[in-house]
């Protein structure tokens, strides 16, 4: 069995030692200390390759989550009056940080969630984009100014913070998703009260640590810890003005219409079923390199897994070689070196997956690679599923109508690039959808006429960097402004115009008229 992280007090403020035996405590942020929760009802947080329980959260109480609140708004009026090259300066030290601990943060990671190791730092590594690019929050939350838009009368915007918002996040990216949320909206000058996933809340602890030792002050960042109830009180709390969302499409609708009943502003990233066109002229050694990463990678635990694959004429030449080099992927713990796929991240996700397979090869898919059955020797207790293949798929099946979120890729077949494009835009989800093709033509073809937020063209669905923003479309999201980017900005504060005039006017008669420009 791999060693899990020590995870001792002394190096983590943010544990406590439980009674001898129990695992250690994972404690709440409030009001920037890490306080012990007085909550009676606790979520163990598993190793998935092992099954130990690694560390226990409780369910924060109503009290507890009330002072956090209190706390973010309590440090609102002196965050907000903070300059922006400050609070810029706290996010310079913080990535300064991150970069010096991206192997703990990294190990924590692969503990908690399984992801290979190598995974895992590239977890950390795209929230750490999102606080370099938080370190130009001057320039990105720049207003606009019109001069002598009348006689001595000049018109200017600026954006101001919304003062407390919070941040919900999944499992499966425990660094990546809290740095999408928090750097933003707290460079731009809110305060924030942060829910980890309950699977997997290291990461999000040991990076509100790193925060705080950068100089974010007491208050700015909160964290609590929980499930439906603490996601209920975010929703429903007058003070919180903003919720942020990535998870599944039941909890991301649900919360979208709880938050906005109360006027929050909501944006929720939610499921997917990301497809990916192949022409026969694609570049084979290419596209199968891509087909096999982007379907296994993180064991298909990614938002933009490539889960679906649709082949123009067939997937029949090219399914000896996709078996080959799906068979060639080292499954293991994601501590051991040469891992290519870890396991997933609970036994209830692996018995999903392999039910949704069954159910599959029961309406009539041809199964070309089934690793329901894996056993990985010294890990028997983990929850590996194996890359799994499934040919000649219906759009009406559970397979391909459900988010699979494991390591399997389904293969389909359409007559012509049109016939591709109308079986993707079919499909509910709009996350992301690609080409594999060496015709400039069909790429533009298809670039136009595909319906997915985010579009790769002999790139396996790319997750964009923090200068353009995260856009998924259809089911994928809900709200109007995405996540991190110039929107990501504009989700976290609100715009003001302001019309001011300046000049020595001669006394003039009173005018009830409509004002114009003069
Ligand atoms: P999840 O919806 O189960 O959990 C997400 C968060 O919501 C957690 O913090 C959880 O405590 C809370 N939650 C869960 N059910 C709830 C309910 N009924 N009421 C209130 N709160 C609830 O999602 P997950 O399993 O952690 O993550 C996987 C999902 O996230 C997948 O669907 C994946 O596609 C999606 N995801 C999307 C993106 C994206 O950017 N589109 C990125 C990552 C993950």
């Amino acid at each position: 069995m791999a060693a899990a992280v020590p995870l001792s007090t002394a190096a983590a403020p943010w544990l406590s030692n439980g009674p001898a035996s129990s695992p250690p405590r994972v404690r709440l942020l409030i009001g920037g200390e890490f306080v012990e929760s007085r909550a009676d009802e606790h979520v163990d947080v598993t190793n998935p390759a092992t099954q130990e329980v690694v560390s226990r959260i409780p369910l924060t109480t109503a009290d507890e989550f009330r002072a956090a609140v209190d706390a973010a708004r309590t440090a609102f009026p002196g965050w907000r009056g903070t300059p922006v090259t400050t609070r810029q300066r706290v996010m310079f030290k913080f990535q300064e940080l991150i970069r010096a601990n991206m192997d703990k943060l990294a190990e924590n990671i692969t503990t908690e969630q399984g992801k290979t190791l190598k995974d895992a730092w590239g977890d950390v590594f795209r929230g750490l984009e999102v606080v370099e690019h938080a370190c130009g929050m001057g320039t990105l939350q720049m207003g606009e100014y019109v001069s002598n838009i009348s006689n001595g009368i000049d018109t200017f915007s600026i954006r101001e913070p919304l003062g407390v918002c919070a941040g919900i996040c999944p499992f499966n990216f425990p660094a990546m998703i809290p740095l999408w949320m928090f750097p933003i909206a707290v460079t731009c000058g809110n305060t924030f009260v942060l829910k980890p996933s309950e699977k997997d809340p290291g990461a999000a602890m040991m990076l509100a640590e790193l925060a705080m030792e950068a100089g974010l002050p007491k208050g700015v960042l909160n964290i609590v810890h929980g499930t439906h109830d603490v996601v209920n009180n975010i929703c429903d709390d007058e003070d919180i003005k903003a919720v942020s969302f990535v998870g599944s499409n039941t909890a991301g609708m649900h919360i979208y219409s709880r938050a906005s009943a109360t006027g929050k502003r909501v944006q929720c990233n939610m499921g997917a079923k990301n497809h990916a066109i192949i022409l026969p002229d694609a570049d084979r050694d290419a596209t199968l390199n891509a087909l096999i990463a982007a379907g296994f990678g993180a064991a298909g635990q990614r938002c933009m897994a490539l889960s679906t694959a649709v082949f123009v004429g067939g997937s029949e030449s090219w399914e000896d070689e996709l078996v080959k080099r799906a068979s060639g992927l080292v499954v293991n713990s994601g501590m051991v070196n040469d891992a290519d796929l870890g396991p997933v991240i609970s036994r209830q996700a692996k018995d999903r997956i392999c039910k949704l397979v069954q159910n599959g090869v029961d309406s009539g898919a041809r199964l070309l690679l089934d690793g329901r059955d894996i056993v990985v020797p010294q890990f028997e207790d983990g929850n590996f599923v194996g890359p799994t293949l499934l040919a000649d798929v219906k759009s009406d099946m559970e397979c391909y109508k459900e988010e699979i979120f494991g390591p399997v890729l389904l293969l389909m077949k359409a007559e012509s690039l049109d016939d591709a494009i109308q079986i993707v835009n079919r499909n509910k989800y709009g996350n992301g959808a690609s080409i594999f093709t060496t015709s400039g033509i069909s790429a533009r073809k298809f670039q136009t006429d595909i319906e997915a937020g985010q579009v790769g063209i002999n790139v396996p669905i790319p997750v964009p960097l923090p200068f353009f923003s995260f856009t998924g479309s259809k089911a994928s999201f809900a709200g109007d402004l995405n996540f991190y980017g110039k929107a990501g900005v504009q989700f976290f504060t609100q715009i003001k115009t302001i019309t001011q005039q300046w000049k020595e006017s001669p006394a003039q008669r009173v005018s009830l008229s409509m004002p114009t420009s003069q």
